[in-house]
């Protein structure tokens, strides 16, 4: 039934001789040069020294298998890398030959193949559930950079299923699942379907040695007698197309074994319900043709209803394209037919497409997008002067932007790129997100704001006391991990905020010598009523968001009990008495916020400012703003840098370029390798000889930006650089 199965089989029967290294390379004459030739067989003599003693299962010397791998790849039309990659695929893993060695020898690119490969090798597909399985097909797609890597680890697969008999059953079990549930649902998702459906049959055979028997068996029983029926069926629609005047090629096709058995199961059917188990299909020159075929045969057979499906305006996810319908034949048995150009039919065969760049249920335009690709697809292949490039070109709209990281018990978490263990954390639980300490990153410690990378283990350590800080938005990349913690400090804000007022309150009161349990319940009273508000909470709350100044409620909640205060004594006082400043630790704070108009960084000397509904914005020392406010008699309230201050803080400098050339992008390199983000660019005013821009940049603190200016002050370049005032 299966023809490459059958192949093998009387192959073996007939006790054909081994395909050797010569034999590969006689083939290979047909598509490559002289040179290319060399290239193969010097990758061959290295494998074969480097798996020389080690035999296979089955007992043949182990080369043996990398060079049916590497006839498969051949066979794929692959370049000649891939083929030396192929001969070269368990070299790294299995014997004593470095990476290195091979890009020495024969240069990066098949060494990245190599190396690729050598990877795959070490992720184990564990779970059975299906989710876990797509997952796992993701993850084997994210992890290499190069398609090819895909392609000749497909034919490895392929060879080893083919000689699956030699191992242990349980052996044999696990590989035909993860065959059947893994690399096949690949082969389909790049849409090379004489793969899919050689790994399926294998897969089955393997998993269901018993089922796969019984239904080969009674396929051939029908077989001969629903034969004929096709091959008269075939006769009578190649003349009704010559009639009509479509140059076409007509052939009758048979099911292969998996793909009827999952018929019968989902529709839980007996092999005599499965009637479109022959089918045929009909090659024409044109799209046009393909839809002019179509009406000729729904005019002269009548169509099964809603059997008729459009592949062709709508191709599947994987760039699949055909016209479907199932026909009553004039023998009394219905017969499906497929109907598709030369190029989708070969395409059908050996594409390589992207199924998850397109999901289900999107619209027209995503449609229409899979179209575009897709013919540019067929455009690159006609158009490229080798593979190479070709992948190249597949690539990159092949590999999205996710990685796949496993939790310490194998279950996998897709996440963007630049995903951080908090982000992880954040997507296994909110409440292990809200608790993370610190994290394991393939069991070695590492910072919450380090960068995963696909096929890490990524282990959470969490502690009941840690909590959320807005520091933690500065690096996370999930909205998932964004929202919960905005949502966490959220919630914290009004605690923190009615706290924050309190002791501002308290502050304000020692310039008094006065305490808080000193406030008359009177005066209290008197004080909430005039301000509209229902409880003494409620005043902390408005004084921390700096919507009542603390001196002013101090004075008045005092004067309320004791006429004596007033707030001229007040601002006599001396600050000696001062509790002592304010912390500012960086980063998003519901009550304390760095002031835009002179952007401080760490380092800088820096005094509060309490403003209505921000709470207090700290200002540099020296800030315009300052004196003005200062005359105003605003509160102010001192504030200091924590000393464990961390993260990237903006500030603003101004830079006077010479008119040459290229300036600007020597200064951008120049901030870019100190490290610094440029998070704006201003122009503000230029003259035939420079030209001032505003640089808006994030640094880490006054002595990284100190080192900053120094270093783009000696540029040739720079007229002259400073910090905006
Ligand atoms: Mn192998």
């Amino acid at each position: 039934m299966s023809v490459v199965l059958d192949q093998v089989e009387q192959k073996q029967e007939a006790g054909e001789r081994r395909f050797e290294i010569g034999d590969l390379l006689k083939l290979m004459e047909r598509r490559y040069g002289a040179n290319e030739i060399a290239d193969v067989l010097a990758a061959y003599k290295l494998a074969e020294s480097a798996h020389d003693g080690q035999s296979r299962v089955s007992g043949e010397p182990y080369i043996f298998h990398p060079i049916a791998v590497a006839r498969i790849v051949f066979e794929m039309n692959m370049d000649h890398r891939s083929v030396m990659a192929a001969l070269l695929h368990d070299v790294v893993e299995d014997t004593s030959i470095s990476c290195e060695e091979i890009t020495a020898q024969f240069g990066e690119d098949v060494s990245v193949i190599v190396d690729g490969l050598s990877k795959l090798t070490h992720l184990k597909f564990k779970s059975r559930a299906e989710a876990q399985a797509a997952n796992f097909q993701k993850m084997l797609l994210a992890m290499v950079d190069d398609i090819r890597v895909i392609l000749i680890k497909l034919a490895d697969r392929i060879h080893n299923m083919r000689t699956l008999g030699a191992m242990r059953a349980d052996k044999r079990r696990r590989i035909a699942r993860e065959t059947l549930e893994v690399y096949a649902p690949i082969a389909n998702r790049l849409g090379i379907y004489s793969m899919k459906n050689e790994l399926e049959d294998l897969g089955f055979r393997a998993l269901y040695p018993a089922r796969y028997r019984v239904l080969q068996e009674s396929v051939k029983k029908r077989s001969q007698n629903r034969q004929e029926i096709v091959q008269k069926f075939e006769i009578l629609v190649a003349a009704r197309l010559e009639e009509a005047g479509i140059v076409s090629t007509v052939h009758g096709r048979e099911k292969h074994l998996y793909s009827l058995y999952q018929k019968m199961r989902s529709k839980q059917a007996s092999l005599d319900d499965i009637f479109d188990m022959f089918a045929i299909r009909i090659v024409t020159q044109s799209v046009d043709d393909c839809y002019r075929t179509l009406g000729v045969m729904h005019n002269v057979y009548k169509p099964l209803p809603r059997s008729f499906k459009d592949y062709i305006a709508i191709p599947k996810g994987n760039g699949y394209q055909s016209l479907h319908t199932v026909l009553f034949s004039p023998m009394g048995v219905p017969i499906e037919v497929q109907i598709r150009t030369t190029e989708m039919d070969t395409f059908a065969e050996t594409g390589v497409a992207a199924h998850w760049m397109y999901k289900e249920g999107q619209s027209n335009s995503a449609q229409q997008r899979a179209h575009q690709w897709l013919a540019n697809l067929m455009d690159m292949q006609a158009n490229s002067a080798d593979t190479m490039e070709f992948y190249e070109n597949v690539k990159v709209d092949l590999f999205p932007d996710e990685i796949y990281v496993f939790s310490p018990n194998g279950d996998i978490y897709q996440l963007p790129q630049n995903a951080t263990p908090v982000d992880f954390a954040y997507m296994v639980h909110s409440d292990i997100g809200n608790a993370c300490l610190t994290a394991k990153v393939n069991r070695k410690l590492a910072p919450l704001n380090s960068m995963l990378e696909s096929g890490q283990t990524v282990e959470i350590i969490t502690s009941p006391k840690q909590r959320p800080t807005a520091h933690w938005l500065n690096f996370v990349v999930t909205a998932k991990a964004r929202n919960a913690i905005r949502t966490y400090l959220k919630h914290q804000s009004r605690e923190k905020t009615v706290e924050f007022g309190r002791q501002l309150l308290v502050r304000a009161l020692t310039r008094y010598s006065r305490s808080l349990t000193d406030i008359d319940e009177k005066a209290e009273q008197a004080v909430l009523r005039q301000l509209n508000l229902a409880n003494l909470e409620m005043l902390y709350n408005e004084l921390g968001l700096g919507n009542q100044i603390p001196s002013m409620v101090a004075a008045w909640l005092l004067d309320e009990g004791d006429q004596q205060a007033d707030m001229e004594q007040a601002m006599q006082l001396s600050p000696e008495i001062d509790p002592g400043p304010l912390i500012v630790e960086g980063g998003e704070d519901a009550v304390i916020a760095l002031a835009k108009c002179c952007m401080p960084i760490p380092g800088d000397n820096i005094q509060g400012m309490i403003t209505a509904g921000q709470g207090v914005l700290v200002h540099r020392a020296g800030c315009r703003n300052v004196g003005r406010h200062r005359r105003r008699q605003r509160e102010w309230v001192a504030v200091v840098w924590s000393a464990s201050v961390k993260g990237q803080f903006q500030t603003s400098v101004i830079i006077e370029l010479n008119n040459v050339p290229g300036a600007l992008a020597t200064v951008a390199t120049a901030m870019s390798d100190m490290d610094t983000n440029i998070e704006d660019i201003r122009f503000e005013r230029t003259n035939d000889k420079i030209t001032v821009m505003n640089f808006i940049l994030s640094v880490r603190d006054r002595t990284h930006l100190g080192r900053l200016i120094k270093n783009v002050r000696i540029l040739r370049e720079t007229h002259k650089v400073k910090r905006a005032s």
